[in-house]
């Protein structure tokens, strides 16, 4: 299977397990998902840079960060039909369609 790496520690496996979450590129937030380690981190790294950039910080609302992650998952199902990235896409589009917002 195709690994795809946490883009912030370049170590960890996202393929099937990764969160979202953003980074400033020249002012502008760009959805980026990273792996379950950095998460934490790379929220407050967003949010510090947003407020040292004079951007609003807006956390990222849950139902959001769900499409994001099912638009990921596809697009690595569609790189390589793997197991535990189709479980990860069931996961997710379970919690979409029960999540109510
Ligand atoms: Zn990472």
């Amino acid at each position: 299977m195709r690994i795809f790496r946490c883009p912030r520690c370049r170590a960890e496996d996202i393929s099937a397990d990764a969160h979202p979450t953003r980074v400033l590129d020249n002012g502008v937030e760009r959805p980026v998902f990273v792996c379950r380690n950095c998460y934490r981190a790379a929220e407050l790294e967003f949010r510090i840079a947003s407020q040292t950039g004079d951007v609003g910080y807006v956390p990222l609302a849950i139902r959001d960060g769900l499409r994001q992650l099912r638009d990921f998952y596809r697009a690595r199902l569609a790189e390589d039909d793997d197991e535990r990235v189709r479980a990860a896409l069931a996961e997710v589009e379970r919690r979409l369609a029960i999540d109510v917002v």
